[in-house]
């Protein structure tokens, strides 16, 4: 159990990644992985919300294609879940979700700051332009801060989403982090290193050294996850984010099961345990 799970990978039905769940089962395995988790991202009540998601009738056949994976790589543990779009007010969606399938956990993810900007959106990265740095962050913290408040959620993605271009304001952000954290400290949700953001402009793994350092002191406890959109994806940089999580002082991670949390140690990897 040398590595930590890899709770967050997409599948060909997000329409913007590529793989089905046993391409990613199998690099897993080559990788040294133990346990991994997909967490497509979830549909919406209308399937014209945006594109970037599975439609609602495509539910069944995710958690079946998770289901094939399973079966087809029994020395994996492989777990089901859904990465969930925060938006305030959908939260009977979220609970109606919940209760659609055994899910083992749900990421709470803030990519829309408004109704219709998803800030991740490389096609809206004009809306960017102009704005007040500060207040766009001040926005995505708040969702975020409210995601975690919910308790709908077990993981809170990615969470400081916001710098993914490298746009970052002047302002000091701590204060946004403190809340944010406070808020999920209360409501005992993880949060998920995730290394997508060095594959990203902003080059560097989400959160920030500086969120994480806040997040240990205080006692909110992490997950970790690569953000696979093909397989090839599956626990990158696990090093990094490891060598990252045990330098501001973590010494666990955690898993869950049909929602329940365990934590597992965090053991220091060495050099030639992750196969590329
Ligand atoms: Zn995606
Ligand atoms: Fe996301
Ligand atoms: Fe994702
Ligand atoms: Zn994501």
């Amino acid at each position: 159990m040398s590595w930590p799970a890899d709770y967050h990978m997409h599948t060909s039905l997000c329409r913007h990644a590529k793989g089905e769940p046993s391409d990613y089962a199998r690099r897993a395995i080559e990788r040294g992985l133990d346990e991994i988790g997909f967490s497509d991202h979830s549909p919406m009540p209308r399937d014209d919300f945006d594109d970037w998601r599975m439609r609602l009738d495509q539910l069944s056949d995710y958690v079946a294609r998770v289901d094939r994976a399973r079966r087809e790589a029994p020395s994996l543990t492989i777990k089901l879940a859904l990465e969930v779009d925060f938006i305030p007010g959908q939260e009977e969606w979220v609970r109606d979700l919940a209760g659609r399938h055994p899910w083992d956990y749900l990421i709470g993810s803030v990519h829309y700051v408004t109704e219709s900007w998803d800030i991740d959106n490389p096609h809206r990265i004009a809306l960017w332009k102009g704005r007040d740095l500060f207040e766009v962050w001040t926005a995505y913290f708040e969702r975020l801060t409210q995601a975690a408040e919910s308790g709908l959620f077990d993981i809170i993605g990615h969470a400081d989403l916001c710098k993914k271009f490298g746009f970052r304001p002047d302002a000091d952000c701590t204060p946004l982090y403190r809340r944010f954290l406070a808020s999920a400290r209360r409501a005992g949700v993880a949060i998920e290193l995730n290394t997508a953001g060095l594959r990203k402009e902003c080059r560097e793994i989400y959160p920030s050294r500086a969120l994480l350092e806040l997040a240990h002191r205080e006692g909110v406890p992490i997950a970790f996850g690569s953000d696979a959109h093909a397989p090839e994806e599956v626990g990158a940089d696990f090093e990094e984010a490891v060598a990252l999580a045990r330098s501001v002082g973590y010494a666990h991670a955690c898993r869950w099961t049909r929602r329940a949390r365990t934590t597992v140690p965090l053991l220091a990897p060495g050099p030639a345990e992750i196969k590329s």
